[in-house]
């Protein structure tokens, strides 16, 4: 789970697919110091998958290291890994100032990685090498999020590798559907919630707007965690679309992520990847991510401001995982109050402090503090940018005609690891391969 690296070898060709970082536990935070299973020097190029920090992560360590060839990806994904990436150096330099220890990369590596980044639209084959052709399909999980499938010739035989990437969780707001790929020899599948099952997806406006609703009706704090680029837009969308149709009363809403107010920025570039409704929307003259009583923080003057405005108010700040930025000044405050409520609406990773609350914690530590929790704490399952397992394997289904050989699971803990093996062996009859790190497949 998390940090996804796949190298793929093959005669003529080294790449890899995704370089992200490690996160969660401290555990996990040392792995991204681990050496390379590869030499850097030696890989001719990089496909990446989308722009979360733990499929793009460590790509300016890795060009750090040694690596000199082009990242492949949309262009969406650049300018979404621009920001991620600025926004990482920033945390471990601010990490580093605290607690001391090594820095992974600096914001100059950033810059420089940039320069590598290579455009690529969805949907139009392209030779990158000797024998290595891709595709990029839209994925559906985030802005600029691809399906790679990559055709490999050897001699008069071409093998063709699907790798997923994470998929999305259709129908969602902004994003479009995930696209459905015909046919493949193997396929690479991500996990995250392959041994769930989300509440239907029509379910996210009313649970939203119910939590709203409650906090509200409390004169309380809602505080919901989010990534940037998780659910940020899609919610601010919900929102912006209950407080037109007056289903929620006029509260102020706080954006306090600046990496979310700029990558706002970049979904209005590319708007023309939005869905149809959302499209429709903007021509009619709606801006979908404005609205009164959304109030953007981007100076921490401006968050500081916030603890002044009088509840209710609803706040949104990173990170999704609570384990850093913003968000952990408002949990400081706020937790022990009981008319407050945490709504978690992200996957948490073991071991994270949102994954702590969402199992019940009484009290937590944060910056070294104990902080006891009074707040509510519930979570939105439906939110979620990853299919559950159903939509996992109607997604692997339809990839048919020539139907995989193996189909190999990865980037998941390893329960949803064993009960997505479960659901394919079973519904699809399919064989498959719980991949494990740094060992080496054949195929
Ligand atoms: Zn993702």
């Amino acid at each position: 789970m998390t940090g996804s690296c796949i190298l793929v070898e093959t005669a003529k060709t080294k790449f890899i697919v995704d370089c992200g970082m490690f996160q969660g536990s401290r555990f996990a935070r040392e792995e991204n110091f681990e050496p390379w299973a590869f030499d850097p020097k030696e890989i001719d190029f990089v496909l990446l998958t989308h722009a979360h920090v733990d499929h793009c992560g460590r790509l300016p360590k890795l060009s750090k290291d040694g690596f000199k060839g082009k990242i492949y990806s949309t262009p969406a994904t650049k300018d979404l890994a621009e920001i991620i990436l600025l926004d990482s150096a920033k945390v471990m330099k601010e990490e580093v100032l605290r607690h001391g220890g090594p820095i992974l990369y600096k914001e100059g590596d950033v810059f420089t990685v940039m320069q590598q980044f290579w455009g690529l639209e969805y949907s139009v084959k392209q030779k990158i090498s000797g024998d290595v052709t891709v595709r990029l399909r839209d994925a559906g999980h985030i802005l600029g999020s691809a399906i790679i499938e990559v055709w490999v010739k050897e001699g008069l035989r071409t093998k063709k590798i699907v790798f997923s990437g994470d998929l999305g969780n259709p129908p969602a707001p902004v994003v479009r559907d995930t696209e459905f790929i015909d046919g493949a020899d193997f396929v690479v599948i991500e996990s995250t919630y392959g041994g769930r099952i989300h509440e239907p997806s029509e379910m996210r406006s009313s649970l939203l707007r119910q939590a709203v609703l409650e906090s509200i009706g409390k004169g309380g704090v809602l505080m919901i965690p989010t990534f940037a680029l998780e659910r940020t837009e899609e919610l601010l969308y919900e929102l912006n679309y209950l407080s037109e149709t007056k289903q929620i009363p006029k509260v102020p809403i706080f954006l306090d992520s600046p990496m979310a107010i700029n990558a706002l920025d970049v979904y209005r570039r590319y708007a023309k990847l939005f869905d149809e409704e959302s499209r429709k929307r903007i021509e009619s003259g709606d801006d979908i991510f404005k609205f009164e009583g959304l109030e953007l923080s981007k100076t921490s003057e401006q968050s500081k401001k916030i603890n002044h405005v009088p509840a209710p108010k609803v706040i949104l700040a990173g990170s999704g995982m609570s384990n850093g930025g913003r968000i952990l000044y408002h949990l400081k405050l706020y937790l022990p109050g009981a008319k407050n409520h945490m709504l978690i609406i992200s996957y948490q990773s073991e071991g994270s402090l949102g994954r702590q609350l969402r199992d019940g914690a009484k009290k937590v530590m944060i910056d070294g503090q104990p902080v006891g929790v009074k707040a509510k704490v519930t979570a939105i399952g439906s939110y979620s940018s990853h299919a559950d397992q159903p939509k996992l394997l109607h997604w692997l289904k339809a990839v048919a005609s020539p139907e995989p050989r193996t189909v190999f699971i990865n980037h998941g803990e390893p329960k949803s690891n064993l009960m997505l093996e479960d659901g394919i062996r079973q519904k699809l009859n399919l064989n498959t391969v719980i991949a494990e790190k740094n060992k080496v497949y054949e195929i």
